[in-house]
């Protein structure tokens, strides 16, 4: 029933062209979390709750804050979440992120940045607050589909902007005197980042 649900998120995003993280680096991601014992999860990008729902399918003890912009998403969201039983352990928030009024004073064990790829540094500086000292930022699609590399062939003007964006959100993990970041080629590229000390 699980294994069901989930493939019908998987073909309703495919179907409406929802970029859900791709199977492996959802596989990653989950290893990930069970191996480091992470418990709270705050997470920047729901889109229909894929995510969230496969990291807090991982075990009974994680509880996960989710913020999502697009109503039209969040309200599949909810819907995905209700029908996995999830809604105690996964919080939505409706809202665009960066300006998001509500105070969270929580600190999480994990920041999980998958929203607007040009605005990665600042969902960086606004949340990584809300992480514990020993704590992690995952960032996904570090390659956006191979494009970090090729940034000099891309024609569309909004798209190179975006690509040139993600690139110096790269070289700011890259170049932190605060924190660590190990680039894994999983999935589309998933960056994990720790404060100095922590690897
Ligand atoms: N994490 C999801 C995929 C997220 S796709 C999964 O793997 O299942 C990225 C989502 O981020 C989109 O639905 C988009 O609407 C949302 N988003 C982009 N910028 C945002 C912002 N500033 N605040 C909140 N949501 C944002
Ligand atoms: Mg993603």
């Amino acid at each position: 029933m699980i294994d069901e649900n989930i493939k019908e998120m998987e073909e309703y995003a495919e179907e409406h062209s929802v970029p859900i993280m791709n199977k492996r680096g959802m596989n990653f991601l989950c290893k990930f979390i069970e191996k480091n014992e992470i418990k709270t999860i705050l997470e920047i990008g729901t889109a229909i709750g894929y995510s969230a729902i496969r990291m807090a399918l991982v075990n009974k003890n994680i509880h996960i804050v989710s913020i999502e912009r697009d109503q039209e998403r969040y309200i599949e969201a909810v819907k995905n979440i209700k029908k996995f039983k999830l809604d105690k352990r996964i919080t939505l928030i409706l809202g665009d992120a960066l300006d998001l009024n509500v105070d969270l004073t929580d600190k999480f064990d994990m920041l999980f940045i998958d929203a607007a790829k040009g605005q990665y540094t600042k969902f960086f500086n606004k949340f990584s607050k809300n992480i514990e000292d020993d704590g992690v930022i995952v960032s996904d699609n570090m390659n956006f589909h191979g494009l970090v590399n090729e940034v000099d062939t891309i024609e569309n003007r909004n798209l190179r902007q975006l690509v040139t964006k993600l690139k110096k959100y790269i070289t700011f993990l890259e170049e932190n005197d605060n924190y660590d970041t190990k680039f894994y080629k999983v999935g589309d590229g998933i960056a994990i980042t720790v404060k100095k000390g922590v690897f």
